[in-house]
């Protein structure tokens, strides 16, 4: 081949292109592109050495693990044992290829694996001599790395020193420090707050935070800590362990954390389930994962098999479908919300990500949109994790076509012709036509019959477009001043059907005050502080007459939230509905005082994973009703609420007679509770 020929020019471009990306992943915290895009140009370059041997060169990107430079300023660290990197396969073909492989070259019918998460951080690796921690570094190219002894120190939960009667000689530790997700949506909030650039997912965040100079700043990021392997072991001979499993358990009793999601399996189809079961779990873990890993359990087999250049052969990384993925940006679209904002949404070509196809995703507001620069026709990184509404996250702006055009934010509202205006010191635009937008009408009604608010259950978006077609609604009051005729003459409706609705409105004016005021869906009042409202006034006719410094009073109201309150109930049109509608029967017992908040002593335990909720989250709902959470079962526990893989907090709890709560009756449970607000 010479040397000019087109496929060396485009492994010199891969070459060139994945040297920056890695530069960008590794040193800077700071990727253009989405990891997808990144593997494809990966696997284009490994495909093309492999079919032209010629073009192998040792400095390649397919040879190296990370990237080759560190930050100057930063002393450098030389691993005893080398990090590698991990194989990756992307489908069950992959997996089964790699159980083949393993099988063929240790000669055996079936292997053990053992089976963890592929936890979404950095790799460090935590250096202990006779039993007591000395050094702490990234994994850099795998040789070396940077030493960020002092950043580490800031996470607590990494043990300080070994336990035990036999300490090994030299013993490195590796394992995982990443961000939980919610850490990392507050960490951006601030960024943002600083007019700094925010990080564009949590493991980019917990290695950003990581690599900081100083180590208070560090301090101030919260970052966490799984451990999953051993590198070098000098000494230890009496109680070596000599599985994968042994040594995760091991590491477990030596206090480091240790993800509890690991299991031993036997086999391809030991292999498939676990992934599948690990796959449908994600989004419930507090933190991101991208995939499991997959590591041949017997240490000696481990051995035999060794290594390729980057990866060892006893593992694989089995991704899960990506989260983030590229795509176009065909147009740029105006949502009228609820309370009037404009929203540009992104039209985008359908793409598959995170499990769905996407062909919407948010862009928030205008400033967004000019912060992220995003054109009509670009090239854009988008993301859905979990239930979460599609994102941009970035935009590629060398493949932004000639032809891209900027978007302009509509100055009078796209449904309702009425005009448009930004509020002082506020980002967003907003349709002044109020109800009689039917964008807005649409919105707040369909808010009003949700099931956190009226909870009218049937009464959703499409029969409530039918109302609105008809002129039938301008007020909410009026939903419950419609004839069974009426209901039963609209589309997809029958007698029956009209009757279930007329029960479900009739048993929906029995609430509470608090779902009354978050159902009102006034600006700045989510469920919270609904509940506090009424947890501190105790009576609608008090909310009302509230003024700015009466509002402030209720903790955690501040003056924006105060200003919009007031401005809701100082609109006439506002007031009649609430008159016409306690007028149509709504009403409410008098709230439980504020002193004694509903779980007021309770003691929960939580264990196993939940499918609807991060321990995060559940934690804080339990909290916001009074209850508290505690990490162990004792006598003085009042529930253990138990998901999925739960541990043997259950047969405790069961020992000491504590009621436990599947997730279902927990819901339901707190619901009551919140509801007595
Ligand atoms: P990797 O992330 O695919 O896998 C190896 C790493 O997995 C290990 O170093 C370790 O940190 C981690 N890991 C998590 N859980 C583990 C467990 N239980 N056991 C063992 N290891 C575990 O490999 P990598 O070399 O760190 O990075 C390569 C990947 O990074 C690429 O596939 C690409 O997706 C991404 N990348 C993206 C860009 C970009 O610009 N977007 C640039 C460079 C790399």
């Amino acid at each position: 081949m010479n040397a000019s020929s087109p496929e060396e020019e485009r492994v010199q471009h891969l070459r060139a292109l994945l040297t920056r990306y890695n530069r960008e992943y590794y040193e800077l915290a700071a990727p253009s592109i989405p990891d997808v895009e990144y593997d494809r140009l990966f696997r284009e370059l490994e495909s093309l050495e492999q079919r032209y041997p010629l073009l192998q060169h040792p400095d390649s990107p397919t040879h190296r693990v990370g990237s080759l430079e560190g930050r100057r300023t930063v002393q450098s660290v030389r691993h005893r044992q080398a990090l590698l990197s991990l194989s990756n396969g992307y489908d069950e073909a992959d997996a089964r290829a790699f159980d083949q492989r393993v099988r063929q070259m240790l000669g055996q019918e079936t292997v053990d694996y053992c089976c963890e998460l592929k936890f979404d951080g950095l790799a460090v690796n935590l250096l202990y001599h006779r039993g007591q921690w000395v050094q702490g570094a990234t994994r850099g190219d795998g040789e070396t790395g940077e030493d960020v002894t002092a950043n580490l120190r800031t996470l607590t939960e990494i043990p300080r020193r070994l336990v035990g009667m036999e300490f090994p000689e030299w013993l490195e530790v590796r394992g995982e420090v990443l961000m939980y997700r919610q850490d990392f949506a507050r960490l951006n909030e601030v960024l943002c707050q600083q007019q700094e650039k925010p990080y564009v997912n949590p493991r980019n965040a917990a290695a950003g935070a990581l690599r900081q100079l100083d180590p208070a700043e560090t301090a101030r990021r919260p970052l966490h800590f799984f451990a999953y392997g051993v590198g070098i072991v000098e000494g230890l001979q009496r109680e070596r362990p000599e599985t994968q499993g042994q040594w995760l358990q091991w590491l477990a009793q030596q206090n480091f954390p240790v993800n509890d999601r690991w299991r031993v399996v036997s086999g391809i189809t030991g292999l498939l389930d676990y992934f599948e079961q690990q796959r449908v779990h994600r989004e419930a873990l507090d933190f991101e994962v991208d995939g499991v890993v997959y590591k041949v359990n017997r240490g000696d087999w481990q051995q035999r098999l060794g290594q390729v250049s980057r990866a060892p052969r006893f593992a694989l990384a089995h991704k899960f479908p990506a989260a983030e993925m590229l795509t176009t940006v065909e147009d740029i679209e105006v949502q009228v919300g609820r309370t009037g904002v404009l929203t540009p949404v992104a039209c985008l070509s359908p793409v598959f990500v995170g499990g769905v196809t996407v062909s919407r995703a948010t862009l928030h507001n205008e400033q967004e949109i000019r912060r992220k620069d995003v054109h009509i026709g670009d090239t854009v990184w988008v993301r859905r994790a979990g239930d979460v509404i599609p994102e941009v996250v970035a935009v590629l702006p060398e493949r932004r076509p000639s032809t891209a055009r900027d978007f302009v934010m509509p100055r009078i509202c796209p449904v309702c012709g009425h005009s448009v205006e930004q509020l002082t010191g506020e980002v967003a635009y907003r349709c002044t036509g109020g109800f009689s937008c039917r964008a807005q009408r649409h919105q707040a009604l369909w808010h009003f019959a949700s099931r956190r608010a009226m909870n009218i259950e049937g009464l959703g978006g499409k029969l409530l477009q039918s109302l609105l077609d008809r002129d039938w609604v301008s007020e909410p009051a009026d939903l419950y001043r419609l004839t069974v005729h009426q209901w039963a003459s609209l589309p997809r409706m029958a007698q029956q059907s009209a009757q279930n609705l007329m029960a479900a409105l009739e048993q929906s004016k029995q609430t509470t005050l608090s779902r009354f005021i978050f159902a009102l869906g006034i600006r700045q009042v989510g469920e919270r502080t609904a509940q506090d409202m009424a947890h501190h006034f105790m009576s609608l006719e008090a909310i009302m007459a509230a003024d700015e410094a009466a509002l402030l009073d209720v903790p955690d109201i501040g003056p924006v939230v105060a200003q919009a309150i007031r401005a809701y109930f100082g609109a006439e049109e506002h007031r009649h509905w609430v008159e016409h509608l306690v007028q149509e029967g709504v009403s409410w017992p008098r709230p439980v005082s504020a002193m004694q908040p509903a779980l007021q002593g309770k003691i929960f335990v939580l264990t196993g994973t939940l499918t609807n909720y991060s321990r995060e989250t559940a934690k804080a709902r339990i909290e916001r009703a009074g209850g508290k959470v505690t990490g162990s079962v004792s006598k003085a526990t009042s529930f253990v609420v138990v998901g999925d893989g739960p541990g043997s907090k259950v047969a405790q709890a069961q020992r000491l007679g504590i009621s436990l709560l599947n997730e279902r009756e927990w819901e339901d449970f707190m619901q009551k509770q919140e509801d007595k607000a």
